[in-house]
């Protein structure tokens, strides 16, 4: 079976696990969530990393920390996992959903001025916090979503969790927003089992992560609370797989980027078939996972048709994340895009134009060049290319 993205062990991940359970480490604190952090930094050129259980809890504890409040409005964009917005919820604010643009399928950023405006106009507030997002690594155009965010004052999440190791005009994304967010789930660009780490912009933001996120005690010698804490840190155990995976980040990176080119040359010349490519040479994707879009037209077949045509050869695919304006949860948020909403012409936006074309190819940096070759020679069989 070749696999959407598998973990991919470093070496050393046994002898530093082995060294926190010696140590007794077996906390989440310790030697090893700090030397993680020190990694991050390091490997970010910028910002102050705090390590977390996941990337959901570092989404939760940005928006937290951007002042988002029961009854708050926030925006996020609406072709993303689920987890990128379901922390406004935690919070008792409302998501206001913004489509995506054709270019890097992330938040467009006249959209999503319109629908500052639009929200302002509809219930005399703004909304209280952005979450732009990478999509399969693909990075938003970061330029143009600060400069909106800033002439209205609104703090900027920024969801990174699937673009580790991606730049935006010589900056790491997670850098970027006002916070960043990253993720170290099984199957990201690097892995700790399951956790994710918060990008602060200062050292003060990130000491006030770090209170948060170990249930807000007071320092003083009895357990006293000012502030509703959570339990979000970092275990000792999983920073220490984490502090093995980030001494070969650079290579998975490079690896995920070859396997894309391998791709890209490896189904030019297919009908109806476009892999994703970064839109300009300033916007250099992870590329995390590969994607394409599937013309029904020339081909036949729809993504699903060929996702189940590949199972069959032993070959996992996933479709697009389906967008939370196709969400039963969300199908009451407010939804913004620039297609036509009514009418003849109607759409449920670029998002759900991405959705029913869209497939996702394995992409895990262990794969071999020969089971690339062997996905796209299946995938040349399925569209019955000669
Ligand atoms: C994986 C992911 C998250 C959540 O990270 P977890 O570590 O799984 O909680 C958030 N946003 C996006 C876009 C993701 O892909």
């Amino acid at each position: 079976m070749i696999k959407l993205s598998l973990p991919h062990l470093a070496g050393k991940e046994q002898e530093y696990v082995s060294n926190a359970i010696a140590s007794t480490w077996i906390v989440p604190l310790g030697p090893y969530v700090d030397e993680f952090e020190k990694r991050l930094d390091f490997y970010l050129g910028a910002g102050n990393a705090v390590a977390l259980s996941a990337g959901t809890a570092a989404i939760h504890l940005g928006l937290v920390m951007a002042g988002v409040k029961p009854g708050d409005e926030v925006i996020c964009q609406s072709l993303t996992f689920a987890a990128s917005c379901n922390p406004i919820v935690y919070l008792g604010a409302t998501p206001v959903f913004i489509d995506s643009e054709k270019d890097t399928w992330n938040m467009d950023p006249a959209v999503l001025e319109e629908a500052i405006t639009d929200r302002l106009r509809l219930t005399g507030k703004l909304p209280a916090a952005i979450v732009a997002v990478h999509l399969y690594g693909m990075p938003a155009k970061m330029e143009e979503i600060m400069a909106i965010a800033s002439r209205y004052g609104i703090p900027v999440v920024e969801d990174a969790a699937e673009a580790l190791g991606s730049d935006y005009k010589g900056r790491k994304c997670g850098t970027i927003g006002d916070f960043g967010v990253l993720s170290f789930n099984g199957n990201k660009i690097i892995t700790t089992s399951g956790g994710g780490a918060l990008i602060c912009s200062t050292l003060e933001e990130a000491s006030r992560v770090r209170f948060l996120a170990t249930q807000a005690r007071e320092n003083r010698p009895y357990y006293y609370h000012e502030t509703i804490g959570y339990n979000y840190r970092l275990s000792n155990v999983s920073a220490a797989i984490g502090c093995a995976q980030i001494e070969e980040l650079p290579q998975r990176v490079d690896r995920r980027r070859q396997i894309h080119a391998l791709y890209k040359s490896g189904l030019s010349d297919i009908a109806g078939i476009t892999v994703h490519d970064n839109p300009t040479d300033e916007i250099r994707s992870n590329f995390w996972l590969s994607t394409i879009l599937i013309d029904k037209e020339h081909t036949g077949k729809t993504p699903d048709d060929v996702r189940l045509a590949l199972l069959e050869k032993g070959i996992e695919t996933r479709l697009l994340w389906r967008p939370m304006n196709m969400q039963p949860i969300y199908k009451e948020a407010p939804f913004y895009t620039s297609t036509p909403t009514t009418g003849e012409d109607a759409t449920g936006g670029v998002g759900e134009w991405l959705f029913d074309r869209g497939l996702c190819l394995p992409s895990g940096s262990s794969l071999t060049d020969n089971e690339v070759a062997t996905v796209i020679d299946a995938l040349k069989e399925v569209l019955n290319h000669e």
